[in-house]
């Protein structure tokens, strides 16, 4: 590498820029960002992003599924791109850097390739992925999914949104439906920087993560049926709550994640009574679990004390339980290659760093299935994420985003 190169640094003021600049497509009045995909405001921002793009020289392209792909050519253009990019969708009441500091940040990394007048040796490209949150459609990543062809392209486009409104549709509506097949466009390896969104980073004074794993997950739906009657004439002995049990599974999930813990997590966050009432007992309730860790064997640890501690319980109050399993999705395992790239240049830019599993699912973990690939995190206030009060400092995005371009330059190999 040249030492123009090893010196390179981003330009912080205009990335920080950028952030702000494109917060205000959909903008929220307590600071955060409502852009939920396919929607005008995702319109607005994909179509700044598209001029941008252009305007730093590269060729943009879009996909069935509205994936945009910028692509910036290489001295030899027989190697597929290093892929870097994240996604400019958001949660309802979400915050501004969820995606958009990956995405914005690969689009100043290009842009300070171009002021120093770089060229690699292979091309790069950036991505902006189509619906990664998963708020509006499901399933969420629902693009770097079929992309690697974990779902068709069909069943992702018949997809529909709480008003009945397909992918498709959604697509048309906002002039993103691409013509680009899913999956044409290859990748070499794939980078994505995002925030943490979870406070180990920040409590341990880490400016750098280095994403080597991230969490599988289990979700199941459960029903409980005991049996409704009458709150006061029924005698305490004689009762079949659905909810009184309900409530000890859900201690016994917090003691199960504990005891596999740390690396583990399981959450009933949805419990709904049948037929509610004040003065009946609760003889039906459907509820949710979440279990995740990014251990394959504390996965089925999980599955097997779960459903053992539900089958005590149940049949200790007399009711009836199930619990089906809907979606498991195994652990990922980043490219350890990759990983040490990103370690190593955390470390020669002299950032604190530190290995870090993500907790939350991301496009880089759909595509890792398929290609190389690998993370980097920086912190973010409070672990805080998937809130208007998400936030990040000037610094570490800086950080984040140095990581991202030299990891990126020695992948890509800068051309003699
Ligand atoms: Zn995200």
């Amino acid at each position: 590498m040249t030492s123009i190169a090893s010196n390179l640094q981003i330009d912080s003021a205009r990335l920080w820029g950028t952030i702000h600049e494109t917060a205000k497509f959909g903008a929220t009045p307590k600071g955060g960002v409502r852009r939920l995909t396919l929607g005008d405001e995702d319109r607005q921002v994909r179509d700044w992003f598209k001029t941008a793009c252009e305007a730093a020289g590269l060729e943009v392209h879009v996909d069935t599924l509205g994936s945009m792909f910028a692509l910036r050519k290489g001295r030899d253009m027989t190697k597929p791109p290093v892929g870097l990019g994240s996604h400019l969708d958001t949660q309802p009441t979400g915050g501004k850097f969820d995606g958009v500091l990956g995405t914005l940040a690969a689009l100043e990394v290009v842009r300070t390739l171009n002021d120093a007048g770089i060229e690699t040796e292979i091309p790069i490209c950036i991505v902006n992925w189509t619906n990664e949150e998963g708020s509006r459609f499901a399933p969420a990543m629902m693009a770097s999914a079929a992309y690697v062809g974990d779902f068709t392209v069909d069943d992702i486009l018949s997809r529909k949104d709480a008003d009945g409104v397909a992918v498709a549709d959604a697509l048309d509506a906002i002039g993103y439906r691409g013509d680009s097949p899913v999956g044409r466009q290859r990748f070499s390896s794939f980078i994505e920087l995002h925030i943490e969104q979870g406070p180990i980073l920040e409590a341990e004074g880490k400016t750098i993560g280095v994403v080597d794993s991230g969490q599988g997950v289990l979700w199941y739906d459960g029903k409980i049926t005991g049996f409704e009657s009458h709150a006061g004439s029924t005698p305490m002995r004689l009762r079949r709550n659905a909810l009184a049990t309900l409530s000890e599974i859900v201690l016994a999930m917090e003691t199960i994640a504990k005891k596999h813990g740390p690396n583990a997590v399981g959450t009933i966050g949805e419990a709904v009574i049948a037929k509610p009432s004040r003065n009946v007992i609760p003889g039906e309730i459907a509820f949710t679990v979440d279990c995740r860790s990014a251990d394959a064997a504390i996965m089925d640890a999980l599955d097997k004390d779960l459903r053992a501690a539900i089958g005590e319980i149940s049949a200790r109050r007399n009711v009836e339980a199930t619990l089906d399993l809907v979606w498991r999705k195994p652990p990922t395992h980043f490219d350890p290659k990759l990983v040490a790239a990103v370690e190593a240049t955390a470390k020669k830019l002299g950032f604190s760093h530190r290995r870090i599993t993500s907790g939350a699912g991301h496009d880089a973990c759909n595509l890792n299935t398929k290609i190389p690939a690998a993370m980097v995190f920086v912190p973010c206030k409070d672990g805080v994420s998937h809130n208007e009060l998400e936030d990040a400092t000037q610094a570490d995005c800086t950080a984040g985003a140095n990581v991202l371009m030299h990891t990126v330059l020695s992948l890509a190999g800068v051309a003699s």
